[in-house]
């Protein structure tokens, strides 16, 4: 087997041990600033090596499609997951966990039926079972201190340290120290390691947690190049400061939309990072109430764009069974609600920082060695194909 195609891409065998990490959140910001500081020598050091491109996560720029995308290496259109988040068909809003939603495999998944050797190790549990999807062994920092694997027992016996809470800025560190003593019993080809916005969502580059987060980072990525890894470092998305709130529920009731239902992608179980705040909603509405609605919304202040569900679907690249009749993405300072309401500030560690629209769409692409040739534009779907990736 010279190469392995996945949706597609032909991808290379790994000759070498490979690992892929989501940085979670890390927009470029946080990379130049810590660069020109000379905080992360590690970094610096890979990317003299390799390289350091920018390029664009996908639409809206959230933490489930964008992973997905990374996995798969392709758009939400082909692995069908646009947001954290949706209105399932049974008229219920539901969490996109669930494996039986994916609609394309991933690239772990088919090289592990290649017998390539492949791990995920996700922060947050609640992709645990997205990137576990076909036979890939997949855990995560949030659970491993309820976690065995059969070939290793309880895992969190081989990190010398106590399993961190979700909401402690060093649980990424875990999971990338999971990642790399996993890894080594189980003959680890290619690896994948998904860390959590949670630094992010609270401290803007520069700030002293941040700093620390960056710092931490830097020193595990010199411990995986030292062991003779080869990397690729990429972002699931960028993140802005959010001083503005909009609530569009409130909005569309003044406007006299009575059908409307405002559907939050960014909706996840870890609340204190964003309040369910983020720049892109869905909102479903009656064919008859469509065009007020549409009205309404581009009314409102910081809404920069209202696109219905066929253009969002054919111009972002998104599936239109799974999200809504009305697309609505906010500027850089404005995060999207339901009604005031239904949210609870309280629940945020400090001033809203979020994503989710355009202006989070820029991330970083870090690699340890030259790219595969490319032209254009790459976003992070194209991570893996820039590693392993068969020039055609
Ligand atoms: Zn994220």
């Amino acid at each position: 087997m010279s190469s392995i195609e996945v949706n597609g891409r032909r991808y290379r065998r790994p000759e070498q041990k490979t690992a892929v990490f989501c940085l979670d959140g890390v927009d470029p910001r946080y990379i130049d600033d810590a660069f020109e500081r000379n905080l992360v020598p590690r970094l610096r050091e890979l990317t003299e090596q390799g390289a350091d491109i920018r390029g664009r996560s996908q639409l809206p720029s959230f933490t489930n499609p964008n992973n997905l995308s990374i996995v798969t290496g392709a758009p939400p259109s082909v692995h069908g997951v646009p947001g954290n988040h949706y209105l399932a068909p049974s008229g219920d809003e539901v969490q996109l966990t669930d494996p039986a939603v994916l609609r394309a495999p991933t690239i772990h998944a088919v090289f592990e039926e290649e017998e390539v050797s492949v791990l995920a190790v996700t922060t947050k549990d609640k992709l645990r079972r997205l990137l576990g999807s076909g036979h890939v062994p997949c855990v995560s920092a949030e659970k491993a201190g309820e976690l065995h694997m059969a070939a290793i027992g309880p895992i969190a016996r081989l990190v010398s340290r106590p399993v961190p809470s979700i909401y402690d800025w060093e649980i990424s560190h875990y999971a990338l120290e999971l990642g790399l003593a996993l890894a080594e019993p189980l003959e680890v080809e290619l690896l994948y390691v998904s860390l959590t916005d949670f630094v992010q969502h609270s401290a803007a580059p520069g700030e002293e947690l941040s700093d620390a987060y960056l710092r931490r980072l830097d020193n595990l990525v010199g411990r995986y190049l030292d062991t003779g890894w080869r990397l690729g470092l990429v972002a699931d998305h960028g993140m802005n400061a959010k001083p503005e709130i909009r609530f569009l529920g409130d909005a569309l009731a003044e406007g006299g939309v009575g059908s409307a239902r405002v559907v939050l992608p960014i909706t996840d179980p870890y609340v204190a990072h964003h309040a369910a705040l983020g720049s892109a909603c869905w909102v479903h509405v009656d064919e008859a109430e469509l065009e007020q609605a549409r009205d309404a919304l581009a009314a409102v202040t910081g809404v920069e764009e209202v696109l219905t569900k066929e253009q969002a679907a054919s111009s972002l690249s998104l599936p239109a069974d799974r999200i809504g009749d009305l697309v609505v993405l906010a500027d850089a300072r404005t995060a999207l609600g339901k009604t005031e309401a239904e949210h609870d500030l309280s629940a945020l560690h400090g001033p809203l920082r979020s994503h989710g629209g355009r202006h989070e769409q820029e991330v970083p692409l870090l690699l340890s060695e030259p790219p595969a040739p490319f032209e254009g534009e790459v976003s992070n779907a194209d991570i893996h194909w820039l590693l392993l990736g068969e020039a055609a």
